[in-house]
């Protein structure tokens, strides 16, 4: 596919991607864009100009500053959008070429907005090799796993509300921390802050309460993906986690990119996932290709510095896959909603350089890191600027997320 756009090979925001985005200018308000090249299609103002008025789509809903009415229209409009777009990029004489000074903006000149209003937010744990290796570290080789690991993706509720989007500052928290071998806690701003690389698919369908899906039928429910950084404070989590799980360590913020990558545009990077032994129960079997092709990096970039890329690794190592979540997360009748977050949990491969956490990384704080080969980290300082990325290329197709960029500032 040739687009009369002029765009490098190297974007993340090929002809093929097409991923959605809430962006403002400083005359206009927030709405919705796709990102293409380096630039942004105001569909807002494509469909003010009449262009959608056969797909049956109302300028209002794109002149929203969330993407929730948008997907709400269900997924033959995502589609006829898509095509409609695709075609007008490729051939032409099309409307579009003709409006290049009315409907694209620089993505310099724009800027990005939570691009979701997330109802629910549930954090997995479908990574093998992260649950192994934070098993490893508390409870030892022999327990790594906890018994249920391999019978149903593990998961807990998080928090909506503070998450937030790439370009977002964020304070260091302040909570309970229990020192090694003191007798009572200290208040204290957290001296273990992590990372966690996630990506999180976009609920693009609600769900009845009381009935369930199958593996089979997240194509028709999930809308997209995001970057996802799940920040942790681990000594806050460390203290505060038995009985009831995270809490305080976990809901200060999460971090995610802000163009919703279409499931669509990710069919060509599906893959098998690794063999499931034992064999799941009925209900979360599949015989479709479970994972996606995703390759993902963390740098650190401390203040007035380089960065450093301090792990690479890749979405396609989940042990669970997005359908086996959705299928186990309405098992019991739970409903979703159009913008819900499922996160992924964090990403670990198998080798050490690869792994998605600060925690895994320095190994409990046991092995510091190298950063620009004159700092060292155990856990992240404040100034420090965290960046994930990630992109899928095969065949000369490149479909990219762009980046998550976060930066620490000092507890208030
Ligand atoms: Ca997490």
């Amino acid at each position: 596919m040739n687009t009369w756009l002029d765009i490098s090979p190297e974007s993340d925001f090929s002809i093929h991607n097409l991923p959605y985005g809430i962006f403002s200018t400083p005359s206009r308000r927030p709405r919705v864009g796709v990102a293409i090249g380096d630039q942004i299609i105001d569909l807002a103002a494509v469909a003010m100009r009449g262009y959608f008025q056969s797909l049956s789509i109302e300028p209002d809903v794109l002149e929203q500053p969330s993407l929730n009415a948008f997907i709400r229209l269900g997924k033959p409009t995502w589609q006829a959008v898509r095509k409609r777009l695709t075609q007008w990029l490729t051939e032409d004489d099309s409307p579009l070429q003709h409006l290049r000074q009315e409907c694209f903006v620089a993505q310099s000149e724009a800027k990005m907005h939570l691009p979701l209003e997330i109802g629910d937010y549930t954090d997995f744990y479908a990574s093998e090799a992260h649950a192994t290796n934070v098993g490893t570290m508390f409870r030892g080789k022999e327990n790594a796993l906890m018994p249920n690991w391999k019978h149903m993706p593990i998961a807990y509720h998080g928090r909506a509300s503070s998450i937030v989007v790439s370009g977002t500052d964020i304070h260091r928290p302040k909570g309970q921390i229990m020192p090694q071998n003191a007798a009572q806690p200290v208040f204290s701003p957290t001296q273990a802050l992590d990372f966690e690389l996630e990506m999180a698919a976009v609920v693009g369908k609600d769900t009845k309460l009381g009935t369930s899906l199958r593996p089979e039928e997240a194509d028709d429910y999930i809308f997209g993906f995001v970057l996802f950084n799940d920040w942790s404070a681990r000594d806050i989590q460390r203290w505060e986690y038995v009985p009831l799980g995270p809490f305080l360590g976990k809901n200060f913020a999460s971090s995610i990119s802000p163009w919703v990558v279409p499931l669509k545009a990710l069919q060509l990077f599906r893959v098998e996932g690794s063999k499931q032994q034992p064999e799941p129960l009925p209900y979360l079997q599949t015989s479709s290709k479970r994972n996606f092709n995703i390759d993902l990096e963390i740098a650190i970039e401390p203040e007035g510095e380089r960065e450093t890329v301090v792990s690479r690794t890749n979405f396609k190592n989940m042990y669970w896959s997005v359908g086996q979540m959705l299928a186990h997360h309405t098992v019991n009748g739970c409903n979703l909603r159009v913008g819900d977050l499922l996160a992924s949990g964090t990403i670990s491969g198998d080798e050490p350089n690869s792994y998605g956490s600060l925690l895994e990384l320095s190994w409990n704080g046991e092995r510091p890191l190298t950063i620009n080969s004159n700092q060292a980290r155990t856990y992240l300082e404040d100034g420090d600027t965290v960046t994930l990325r990630g992109y899928a290329e095969q065949e000369g197709i490149r479909v990219g997320f762009g980046e998550v960029q976060t930066k620490i500032l000092p507890s208030l």
